[in-house]
C-alpha cells in the first residue's frame, strides 16, 4: 500500500457512491476518485425521467440523515427533486471535482504483488488505487423482454428508463407492456393525454394507497427552525416501515393487514369486476415490491384504457399481436420491463486473488457477507450489493450503514499500512446460509420476481428490517476478515 491513508477508487455515482464519499471526506479519508459513465451525478434518478417518476420511499428518510433537507416539496419526492438534492450535495461538498464523468469502467484487476486495483475504463484509462468500492447500483441496466418482432414496429418504441421526450403522445395510441413499479407511476401520468392506452399486463400488482401531502411554506420553515421536528418526522417514518418490513419474515399474519389495504383500495376504485378480477394478484401479498399509488387504479378506468392480460406473442408492424390472434393496435410502445437486477456489477470484469473472475465466482448467484466483501476479493467492498435490496424501507438508509462499515474497514487498513482486507470464506458462508435460511421465511420464495435469478435463488433482497441490517453492520468485526500484508 503506498500511504497510510488507502487511496479510493469508487466506481458510480449516484446515491451510493456520493455517500460513500461523504461518509469518507467526513472522516478525514481524502484520497479517492468517483468514476462515473454518465455526464452528470444522480444514479437512476437521472436516468429515470418518464412522466410520474417518484420514490416509494418518504424523502425524509430517503436522503442522507447527515444532509437533511427541510424543504421537499412533497412527502414522495419526484425523480427531479430527488436529482437536485443529489446535484447540490455533490457541488456544495466539493465531490464533483472528485468525479471523472465519461469513465465506464470495464474491468478492474487486483494487483497481488502490490496490494492494489488497476481499474480500466472504456477509452482506454488505467486508475490504481489501494480500495475498490463498487456502487454500480441494482438497476441500472434496463431489461426489454424478448418478445419476436421487437425490431418491426414502425412507431417509436423505447423503455421507461430510456423515455423519449422527443415522442408526442398526445392523442397517439400508446400500449405499455408491462405493470411494475415505473409503469404504475408513467401510465396515470401519461393517460390524459394519449388518445388509447393498452397496458399488457402478465402480473396484477398488489397497490396500495400513499399519503402524500404537499409540505407549504410553514412546514419548511418549521423544518428548518425546529430541528426535532424534523427529526420526529423522519423517526415516524423510520418506525412505520420497520412496522411492515417485520411482516416479510419475522410476523407473518402482518402481511394479512398489508394484503387488506391493498384489497380495499382496489375495491374502491374499481367497481367493474371484470377489470377488478384482471387486477387481482394470484400470488401472495409482498412476494413482488408493493406499489404505492393513487392515481392508477383511476387511470386504468377510464374510457380510453384497456388492460389486456392475454399473453403478447409477437410485436407486429402496426402493434401488439396477442396469443388469441388480435392484433392490439398502436403508435408508440413504452416497455416498463424493469431492469437486469441479479446480474450484480455486470458487465465489468473483476478479477481477483489468482486472477478469479467475480462472474465465475458466483455462477451460482451473487453472494457477499453483509451485501459488501467477497471471499478472494482483497480490499473490494460493494454499496448496494447483493441481499442488501429492500422490500420494505429506504436504501438510502442501507448505503448509510455501508458506508459506515466501509469506512471501519479503511480505518483498519490506515493503522495497518502494507496490509489488505479479505472476508475468511468461513464468515461469508455462514452469513450467506443465514441470509438464505431466513429468506425461505419471506414471500419472495413464493413466486418469481426480479429478486430472484434464472435458478430461483433470491440475491437482491435483504430478509428483514432495515434495523437487523444496521445491527449487523455497526461494528467491523476483524474475526470476520484476513488482514495480510503485502509480498
Ligand atoms: C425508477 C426507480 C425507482 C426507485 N424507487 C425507489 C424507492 O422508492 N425507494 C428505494 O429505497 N429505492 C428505490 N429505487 C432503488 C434505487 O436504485 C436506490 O434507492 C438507489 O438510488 C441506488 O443508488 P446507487 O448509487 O446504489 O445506484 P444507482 O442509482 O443505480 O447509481 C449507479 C451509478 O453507477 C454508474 N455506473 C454503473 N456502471 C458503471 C460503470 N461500469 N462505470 C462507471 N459508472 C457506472 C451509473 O451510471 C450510476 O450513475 C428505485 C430505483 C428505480 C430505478
Amino acid at each position: 500500500m503506498s500511504a497510510t491513508i488507502p487511496s479510493v477508487i469508487i466506481i458510480g455515482a449516484g446515491f451510493g457512491g456520493l455517500g460513500m464519499a461523504m461518509e469518507l471526506r467526513r472522516n478525514g479519508f481524502d484520497e479517492f476518485t468517483i468514476l462515473e459513465r454518465a455526464a452528470e451525478p444522480g444514479g437512476v434518478w437521472r436516468e429515470n425521467t418518464y412522466p410520474g417518476a417518484a420514490c416509494d420511499v418518504p424523502s425524509p428518510l430517503y436522503s442522507y440523515s447527515y444532509a437533511p433537507k427541510p424543504d421537499w416539496p412533497h412527502r414522495y419526492s419526484g425523480a427531479a427533486d430527488i436529482l437536485n438534492y443529489l446535484r447540490r450535495l455533490a457541488a456544495d461538498n466539493g465531490l464533483l471535482e472528485r468525479i471523472r464523468f465519461g469513465a465506464d469502467v470495464t474491468e478492474a484487476a487486483f494487483d497481488e504483488s502490490a496490494g492494489t486495483w488497476t481499474v480500466h475504463t472504456a477509452d482506454g484509462t488505467e486508475y490504481t488505487a489501494d480500495v475498490l468500492i463498487s456502487a454500480v447500483g441494482q438497476l441500472s441496466r434496463p431489461q426489454l423482454p424478448a418478445i419476436p418482432g421487437r425490431e418491426k414496429f414502425r412507431g417509436p418504441s423505447f423503455h421507461s428508463a430510456q423515455w423519449d421526450h422527443s415522442v408526442d403522445l398526445a392523442g397517439k395510441r400508446v400500449a405499455v407492456i408491462g405493470t411494475g413499479a415505473s409503469a404504475i407511476q408513467f401510465v396515470p401520468a401519461i393517460q390524459p393525454r394519449v388518445a388509447h392506452l393498452t397496458v399488457f399486463q402478465r402480473t396484477a400488482a398488489w397497490v396500495v394507497k400513499r399519503s402524500d401531502r404537499e409540505y407549504l411554506p410553514i412546514h419548511h420553515a418549521l423544518f428548518r427552525h425546529v430541528p426535532g421536528l424534523r427529526l420526529a418526522q423522519r423517526l415516524w417514518i423510520w418506525c412505520f416501515l420497520e412496522f411492515f418490513a417485520l411482516g416479510l419474515a419475522d410476523l407473518p399474519p402482518l402481511r394479512r393487514l398489508v394484503a387488506a389495504l391493498c384489497r380495499a383500495s382496489l375495491h374502491h376504485e374499481v367497481t367493474d369486476p371484470a377489470l377488478r378480477a384482471k387486477l387481482t394478484p394470484d400470488y401472495p401479498v409482498l412476494c413482488k415490491r408493493v406499489l404505492f399509488s393513487n392515481d392508477y387504479y383511476p387511470a386504468l378506468v377510464q374510457p380510453n384504457v384497456d388492460v389486456v392480460t392475454t399473453t403478447i406473442t409477437e410485436i407486429v408492424p402496426e402493434g401488439v399481436r396477442t396469443a388469441d390472434g388480435v392484433v392490439h393496435p398502436a403508435d408508440v410502445i413504452v416497455y416498463g420491463t424493469g431492469f437486469k437486477g441479479s446480474e450484480f456489477l455486470w458487465p465489468m470484469r473483476i478479477l481477483g486473488r489468482d486472477g478469479l473472475d467475480l462472474a465465475d465466482a458466483w455462477t451460482d448467484g451473487a453472494r457477499a457477507y453483509l451485501g459488501m466483501t467477497v471471499p478472494r476479493f482483497p480490499n473490494l467492498f460493494l454499496l448496494y450489493g447483493p441481499n442488501t435490496n429492500l422490500g420494505i424501507g429506504s436504501i438510502v438508509y442501507m448505503i448509510e450503514c455501508q458506508a459506515r462499515y466501509i469506512r471501519q474497514a479503511l480505518t483498519q487498513l490506515a493503522g495497518h499500512p502494507g496490509h489488505t482486507l479479505e472476508v475468511t470464506p468461513q464468515a461469508a458462508r455462514d452469513f450467506d446460509t443465514h441470509v438464505q435460511h431466513r429468506l425461505r421465511r419471506t414471500p419472495w420464495s413464493s413466486c418469481s420476481s426480479w429478486y430472484r435469478n434464472a435458478a430461483g435463488r433470491i440475491t437482491n433482497n435483504w430478509p428483514g428490517t432495515v434495523t437487523a441490517y444496521r445491527l449487523r453492520t455497526r461494528t467491523l468485526h476483524l474475526t470476520d476478515y484476513d488482514l495480510t500484508p503485502t509480498p
